[in-house]
């Protein structure tokens, strides 16, 4: 026998504890070939002050083993805490995070029993870059960060993963109408990459109707590839759908590091009853032997698990009418032992091979061709909270090689020619745009206001590229 493949685990909070122990069990009577090393996140590391949730002596043993097997977690709200789950995404570089969502009709009840889809959510960026900004007492930004190359990896993912596992179809679902420069990009680049797969079919949805569309008629989606928020909000969204949010696994894969988990949270209201269902967990521990390379033994505990939902032995978020007995958390393990080497007879039978790995893992984001860019202004962000009137006389006499456009207050433009009647805020975007404007003219024009008392709160630099605006318009400019 081959050395045992070290793993990192992390038992979590609320029912991971619970839901571990049971996947644990399973792995362990199953033989996979694991060693397992322990780490402590989540809320006890909190606890002690380190707002990371993470120790030192956790990351080394991820640095080793570049595997992880991990309960959920509960985040602290507010308060200077930050969520474990996306720092460990970002440190690690986890780009993709990929979410099976499955019926298993007619043992588990559900409105759709033919939904066989798979989420593909890129893991890093959009609003969970959690770059945000308090600028006044009134209004907060929070920073959409989209990159071409973040984008360009995730959605080469979806289709290398749609090949790969002879899927047929992706779906990309963003914003674009609204979000014409972040998601415009990211859905360009998937009409782009999508050409390089003749043999894979391809429609866009924004994502609100996309989104219904997932629980009114899951069947009809193949792979989706979507953004950080959207693939958050659609993977509950389909899972709940499959019957039970309990059920789905999820990984999220990186270029040398890999974590496995359910995609469900750490549910304290129903923590340390024993009654949570450990299926999420099994479903990430089983794409996590695939990817170490041991598709026989993920083959075999994949089929006891669905021969046990076949028999009818269900926890008591899927329990219904065709089940027969309801069992706890630890009992739910043991009936999936006892089916280990048995098969499914309705459900499909697995049988994963080494090939199925994560191949896709290794995906490299292409650099984006040269573009010429060109300096043509810049948005000053003034906290203001008198006339506009008053603030166009004061900013006027600054014009020099850039001359006052317009102002907006939220996206909308204000002057010149303000309709009254809108809710404004405290914080009015200036833009000055100039034929010849250089860091230098801004840096001046900026001298220029904070001289005079006016507070400025941020500025944007405002690029063309070629043709193209790398900024939009304000409603009404
Ligand atoms: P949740 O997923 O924990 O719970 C939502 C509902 O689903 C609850 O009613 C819960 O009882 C039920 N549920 C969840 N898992 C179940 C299971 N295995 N078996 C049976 N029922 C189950 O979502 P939440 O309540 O919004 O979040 C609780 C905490 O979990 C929060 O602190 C949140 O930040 C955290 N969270 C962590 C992760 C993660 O670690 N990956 C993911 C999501 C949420």
């Amino acid at each position: 026998m081959t050395e045992a493949k070290p793993v990192t685990v992390a038992y979590g909070d609320g029912i991971g504890p619970e839901i571990m122990e049971a996947t644990l069990d399973i792995l362990r009577e199953a033989k996979a070939n694991i060693a397992v090393e322990t780490i402590e996140v989540g809320e006890k590391q909190y606890k002690t002050g380190n707002t990371s949730g993470i120790s030192a002596s956790a990351w080394e043993s991820l640095r080793r083993t570049k595997v992880l097997l991990k309960a959920p977690i509960t985040t602290p709200q507010g308060g200077g805490y930050k969520s474990l789950n996306v720092t460990m995404r970002k440190t690690l570089g986890l780009y993709a995070n990929v979410r099976p969502c499955v019926c298993y009709y007619p043992f588990v009840k559900t409105a759709h029993p033919a939904m066989d889809l798979v989420i593909v959510r890129e893991n890093e960026e959009d609003l969970y870059a959690g770059i945000e900004y308090q600028l006044t007492v009134d209004a907060v930004h929070c920073v959409k960060l989209i990159t071409r190359s973040g984008s360009e990896r995730i959605i080469r993912y979806a289709f290398e993963y749609a090949v790969q596992n002879g899927r047929k179809k992706v779906t990309c679902m963003s914003k674009d109408n609204i979000m014409k420069l972040a998601d415009g990009m990211f859905h360009k680049l998937f009409n782009q990459i999508g050409e390089e797969y003749p043999q894979i079919a391809k429609e866009h949805y924004i994502i609100d109707i996309g989104t219904a569309r997932i629980a009114s008629a899951p069947e009809r989606f193949d792979v989706i590839v979507t953004e950080n928020l959207y693939g958050d909000i659609i993977s509950d969204v389909a899972a709940e759908v499959s019957g039970s949010v309990g059920l789905a696994g999820s990984s999220n894969i990186g270029t040398n590091f890999a974590m496995f988990e359910a995609i469900h949270g750490s549910a304290p209201d129903i923590a340390g009853k024993n009654i949570a269902n450990p299926s999420g967990l099994l479903n990430g521990a089983i794409m996590m032997l695939i990817h170490i390379g041991q598709p026989e033994v993920a083959s075999v505990v994949h089929n006891a698990w669905l021969a046990t939902l076949e028999s009818g032995i269900h926890t008591g978020d899927i329990f219904n009418e065709t089940s027969r007995e309801k069992v706890c958390t630890r009992e739910f393990a043991k009936a999936v032992i006892s089916h280990l080497g048995k098969s499914p007879k309705t459900l499909r039978t697995v049988n994963y091979k080494a090939a199925e790995k994560s191949g896709a893992a290794h995906v490299h984001a292409v650099a984006s061709a040269p573009e010429e860019r060109r300096l043509v202004g810049a948005d000053i962000f003034i906290h203001w909270q008198k006339e506009v009137e008053d603030l166009v006389n004061l900013l006027k006499p600054f014009a020099g090689e850039l001359k006052l456009q317009t102002i907006s207050n939220k996206g909308l433009k204000v002057w010149p020619d303000y309709v009254p009647g809108m809710n404004l805020t405290d914080q009015f975007n200036c833009r000055f745009k100039g034929d010849k404007a250089t860091p230098a003219a801004i840096a001046d024009l900026l001298q220029k206001i904070a001289g005079s008392n006016i507070e400025f709160i941020k500025i944007e630099n405002l690029y063309e590229y070629g043709a193209r605006l790398g900024y939009t318009l304000g409603q009404g400019e």
